[in-house]
């Protein structure tokens, strides 16, 4: 449960809704009742049920902790179909990616892009989801870019600075390393994975190709072990 960014004391808040009905019929809360709440930007708190009925619940609020540290990655993520993108988005929040690049690519179905699930306010309602379930508070940023070879040429180098720089290719010789101590910037493919000229353009900027093995995984397979591999435990 997400609340504004200035909420920094105790306060009743009444919910309606979905979170009202995850309270009620997930959780099946009744009053006196207590659960782990998030505070957007980083905190959590804890929600004690004062009054719960069929439309709302209200909840005494106090602020409790910190949320858990975003990982130091950023994904430069092929788009996907709308489908995969709705799941993806929401795993690759609950993971803790602190960016997420959508891109073009040769192999990206122009059509996806028209996409209703690539509004920002549609972006930020599956960012939601995601974070609820790891009980996290902090949104990711995600930015569009339709051009592939502009986005590479002018912009990559300082969205990577600083960063060690990663590219899933099935077909390369290093296997992706274990728990970095580094910030990440890492390239996802489309279904049918990236050109040889998309590699290439990637590689120029210093991305090193790095496989999972010989079996092939779809996109929403392959992001949450890439960050399993890359931070585990984190
Ligand atoms: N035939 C495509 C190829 O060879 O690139 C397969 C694409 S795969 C379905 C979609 C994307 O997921 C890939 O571009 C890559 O980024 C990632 N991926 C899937 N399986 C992988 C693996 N075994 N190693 C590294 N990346 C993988």
């Amino acid at each position: 449960i997400l609340f504004p960014e200035d909420f920094t004391e105790a306060t009743r808040v009444t919910l309606t809704g979905r979170r009202h009905a995850h309270i009620q019929q997930v959780h099946r809360a009744a009053p006196g009742d207590r659960l782990k709440v998030g505070l957007l930007d980083g905190a959590i708190g804890r929600g004690r049920v004062l009054d719960i009925d069929d439309n709302r619940v209200e909840l005494e609020v106090t602020l409790q902790q910190s949320a858990p540290a975003p990982l130091p990655l950023t994904v430069i993520l092929a788009l996907p179909r709308p489908k995969m993108l709705k799941r993806i988005i929401e795993h690759v929040t609950t993971l803790g990616a602190k960016r997420i690049y959508l891109v073009n690519a040769y192999r990206v179905e122009k059509s996806y892009w028209q996409s209703p699930w690539l509004q920002p306010e549609k972006l930020r309602e599956l960012c939601l989801l995601g974070l609820e379930q790891a009980v996290d508070t902090r949104m990711p940023t995600i930015e569009l870019r339709k051009r592939f070879k502009p986005f590479v040429e002018d912009e990559l180098d300082e969205i990577a600075a600083d960063s060690r720089r990663l590219v899933a290719h099935p077909v390369t010789d290093s296997p992706c390393p274990v728990d970095m101590d580094e910030p990440v910037t890492l390239a996802v493919g489309p279904e049918g994975g990236f050109i040889p000229y998309e590699v290439e353009k990637l590689q120029e900027k210093g991305f090193e190709g790095v496989h999972l093995g010989p079996r092939i995984l779809r996109v929403e397979t392959a992001l949450p072990v890439l960050l399993g591999r890359l931070f585990p435990g984190r």
